[in-house]
């Protein structure tokens, strides 16, 4: 495996950003990334997009020079949480195969498909770590804060445009409603069914397709 970067390029990054079909579990599964910052960052190509991924950082003001200290962890300034989609509903989570339209389960799949054995494989997040992991399990160096997920409200299902306008009206932002609005209030805005689905999603409780080959994932609420 060629490096992509020298040992003294290396020296002067401070932080490496998580795709949205990651998280800090895999990444420290990778022995090489321990003494990075971990960001994750909402790749928003569209404004409704932004902050599905965040960092909460500690820092003096909001400025690029608090910002460089916090990712190099300098002084008090620092990441002190992530916060990111569940990694199983990023577009590129598992390898899928452009020859049976099926996405890996499993044991990892880089260079072959499991099920038609075709090499034409858009390679997955999860296949790609697990290929060049240290371990089976993460290993969190010290300084790692802790990686909140959540689902954005538009992958929720029963609501549209208008109805997550509505939510957010009323509770101020998104991240009122993903994270702090109580069942009740939510309810009182988008109906009980809606309501139970976004405390079944902060609660970790909706079952999850898996995002690959382009096309993110999706829960489901039973
Ligand atoms: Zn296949």
């Amino acid at each position: 495996m060629g490096r992509v970067f020298d040992p003294r390029t290396l020296e002067r990054l401070p932080a490496v950003e998580l795709g949205l079909s990651a998280d800090t579990d895999m990444a420290d599964m990778i022995d090489e990334l321990a003494a990075f910052t971990l960001l994750s960052n909402s790749d928003a190509h569209s404004r409704r997009s932004i902050a599905r991924e965040y960092n909460v950082i500690e820092m003096e003001s909001p400025d690029f020079r608090e910002l460089s200290l916090a990712l190099r962890r300098l002084e008090w300034r620092r990441v002190v949480q992530n916060v990111g989609l569940d990694p199983r509903l990023g577009k590129y989570h598992r390898s899928f195969c452009l020859s049976c339209g099926r996405a890996a389960s499993g044991a990892a799949a880089v260079e072959v498909c499991p099920c038609c054995g075709s090499g034409r494989v858009v390679r997955g997040v999860w296949d790609r770590a697990r290929q060049i992991a240290s371990r089976d399990k993460p290993l969190h160096p010290p300084h790692r804060p802790p990686y909140v997920r959540q689902v954005p409200l538009a992958f929720i299902p029963g609501i549209g445009p208008a109805m997550l306008d509505r939510l957010i009206r009323r509770f101020g932002s998104e991240m009122n409603v993903v994270h702090r609005a109580s069942e009740r209030e939510l309810a009182s805005v988008a109906g009980e069914r809606v309501a139970r689905a976004i405390v079944a999603a902060r609660e970790g409780m909706l079952s999850v397709t898996t995002g690959a080959g382009g096309f993110y994932g999706s829960v489901d609420f039973p």
